[in-house]
């Protein structure tokens, strides 16, 4: 495995992702440094489908250009569940109440649906689908999640998203909270990441 193209036109992933796929020994390109210009409909009903419907479309891109034939090709769905709003907003949480809806009224909405609610039942999780398409045509997919609780007011600075008012109860913070290494390494992404590398590191050898 010579490349791996991530779909993905988001900086702060990639430096997550060059970071833990570095010992791959692979040329890691974005979608767009790779001059991929395609964009798929993600209309899958969970973020493992989405994640293997943007895998598969990039990579039916990618296959019509030479220097990609033998490339792997990655993409992430993630996202926000809560569970006493029965898994809202989950596939949605970027579209939630509008993509150009700002993360402080989000947030500060999500917080008033919660009004009242004991901490118990607050519970919630980020979810990371990250999918792989292969050359010989196959994918697959792997989940990572970070456990947390919902809190009761935005806090926190770092990060990005619903960070703000996810709490960590063994850190005594929410995720915003965290310094961006120690994100990396309890988040969803990170963990879905260090998945994928393990089932990278077995398949290298045959592509
Ligand atoms: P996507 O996977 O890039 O489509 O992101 C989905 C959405 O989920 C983001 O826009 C955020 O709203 C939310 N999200 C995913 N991961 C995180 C995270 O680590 N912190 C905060 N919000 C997140």
């Amino acid at each position: 495995m010579d490349k791996i193209i991530f779909a993905t036109g988001n900086q702060n992933k990639m430096i997550e992702i060059r970071m833990i796929l570095a010992d791959l020994g692979a040329e890691i390109l974005s979608q767009k440094e790779a001059g991929i210009d395609a964009s798929v409909v993600e209309d899958g009903t969970t973020f493992e489908e989405n994640a293997l419907i943007k895998a598969r479309g990039i990579a039916e891109a990618a296959r019509r250009m030479p220097e990609y034939q033998d490339a792997v090709i990655l993409a992430d769905d993630s996202g926000l569940e809560i569970d006493y709003l029965g898994k809202e907003p989950g596939i949605y949480s970027a579209r939630y109440m509008g993509e150009d809806t700002s993360y402080d009224i989000k947030n500060q909405a999500l917080l008033n649906r919660l009004s009242g609610v004991p901490d118990e039942e607050r519970t919630a999780r980020f979810v990371c689908a990250i999918a792989a398409a292969f050359p010989d045509g196959t994918s697959q997919v792997v989940r990572g999640t970070m456990e947390g609780i919902i809190g009761h007011e935005i806090t926190g600075e770092n990060g990005f998203g619903y960070d703000p008012i996810f709490y960590l109860p063994e850190y005594g913070c929410t995720s915003a909270q965290l310094a961006p290494e120690k994100k990396n390494e309890l988040s969803h992404r990170g963990e879905g990441l260090r998945k994928m590398r393990r089932i990278l590191e077995g398949n290298s050898e045959g592509i």
